[in-house]
């Protein structure tokens, strides 16, 4: 039996990566006005890494991590999301002696042990954006607004940005508390996995897909009610900053997100045809992070986005792939020819393709047009003898003689 890819695992063709392409330079070209540079961290990194980053306790950690020993014995894991690696970095570049904010992007694999499904992989891509060393509500607005403007730019229509604020380790607990009250005596309307929550985690219930837990969660008090004055300051600021700027946003009191460490702002990009799985993008403040990780006590923020998920709601790419010559050649001597002027007029950026092997014209003809190659250029022993091909322009059906040493300047692109 032939090997098949891994479970969750996909292969990303031209035509998807070409998404993904046009997907990323709009993010490198959004980001930059931002004054975001680009950075690659590995892969893999120690597995306590992210149990103390992202949480003993969260489904990731708990169930999710594509964890193994190697060869030395060290516990590794591949990376299940992009913050814990790129703070690792930052601590361990000593970079945050350098006055701040940094702002920092990167693109890369991400792996969970999820059950697979539309729009959920166990190996997916995600352009990761954090802002280190700021504690600031601005740096909340301006990662908003950015995450806003590149997905309008990107032309994704119903797109709504959802907020809320976690509150902080002087308030959270007291709303924890008041949640666990309410919780509490709604124990057996919960799914296994809450019931589990409420002893370690009872935000996470809030945002539970079960209707049960969904039901059972009518009602319940609201973060919203219970931040502390620095908190509610800092939330409003955020709102009236974005709200100036135009963001589109709603508050979502159930918005908690999966892992430990989001304090204050915390926020989803939601666009409303992906069904259960709709989130396009996610993130919020995560202040104690760096110095949880052995950093100074220095805050951040962050957001991600799931190319696989972003690439299912736009259209395809309009343009075809498709070379802008084919040169059918026929005897060996006009197959040479054609080999060294496709190297020139590739030199020069076109496109061309050379028929594979000494086939009939009829036959490369039709290898032409299953291309969608824009023009072909046909030439046989007479034509090379006579330094003349027959030019065929395949849309149009037109048909010229051309000189050879012509064809190349014919291809040259415009001079700017
Ligand atoms: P998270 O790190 O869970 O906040 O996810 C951030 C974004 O990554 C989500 O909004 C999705 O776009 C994407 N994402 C997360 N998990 C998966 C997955 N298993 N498969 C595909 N995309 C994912």
């Amino acid at each position: 039996m032939s090997i098949q890819a891994v479970r969750g695992m996909k292969d990303v063709w031209p035509e998807e990566a070409r998404k993904w392409q046009r997907v990323e330079a709009l993010a490198r070209q959004v980001f930059h006005a931002f004054g975001f540079g680009e950075i690659k961290t590995p892969v893999l990194e120690k597995t306590e890494l992210f149990a103390r980053s992202i949480g003993e306790a969260t489904d990731i950690v708990e169930k999710e991590m594509y964890t193994f020993a190697d060869r030395s014995g060290d516990s590794l894991t591949m990376r299940p999301e992009a913050t814990a690696g790129l703070v690792r970095a930052y601590i361990e570049s000593k970079n945050y002696a350098q006055p701040g904010p940094h702002k920092l992007f990167l693109i890369g694999p991400m792996f969970r042990h999820e059950r697979p499904q539309k729009g959920r992989l166990r190996q997916f891509h995600q352009i990761d954006v954090e802002v280190l060393g700021d504690e600031e509500p601005q740096g909340d607005a301006e990662i908003i607004l950015m995450l806003d403007q590149f997905l309008k730019k990107l032309g994704l229509g119903k797109v709504i940005i959802k907020l809320n604020s976690l509150g902080c380790p002087a308030c959270r607990p007291g709303y924890r508390q008041a949640l666990l009250d309410f919780l509490g005596s709604r124990r057996g309307r919960l799914c296994e996995d809450c019931r589990r929550r409420l002893d370690t985690n009872p935000l996470r219930v809030l945002d539970c897909k079960a209707e049960s837990c969904q039901e059972a969660a009518q009602g319940a008090p609201n973060m919203a009610d219970h931040l502390c004055e620095a908190c509610q300051s800092h939330f409003a600021k955020v709102r009236q900053l974005i709200g100036a700027a135009g963001v589109d946003y709603e508050l979502d009191p159930r918005l908690v997100r999966g892992l430990d460490y989001y304090i204050r702002t915390t926020f989803e990009a939601v666009a409303g045809d992906l069904g259960a799985q709709n989130a396009v993008a996610g993130g919020g403040r995560y202040d104690g992070l760096i110095e949880a990780l052995g950093g100074p006590a220095q805050g951040g923020i962050g957001f991600a986005f799931g190319l696989e998920r972003l690439s299912l709601l736009l259209p395809d790419e309009e343009t075809p792939l498709a070379p802008e010559l084919y040169i059918a050649a026929l005897g060996e001597e006009a197959r040479d020819w054609s080999f060294s002027a496709a190297a020139q007029l590739r030199g020069q950026g076109v496109w061309v393709e050379l028929s594979p092997q000494d086939k009939s014209l009829k036959a490369q003809l039709r290898r032409a047009n299953k291309l969608n190659a824009a023009q072909v250029l046909i030439i046989g022993p007479e034509e090379i003898k006579a330094g003349r091909g027959q030019l065929k322009d395949m849309a149009g059906g037109g048909q010229e003689e051309i000189p050879l040493d012509q064809v190349a300047a014919r291809f040259a692109p415009p001079s700017p």
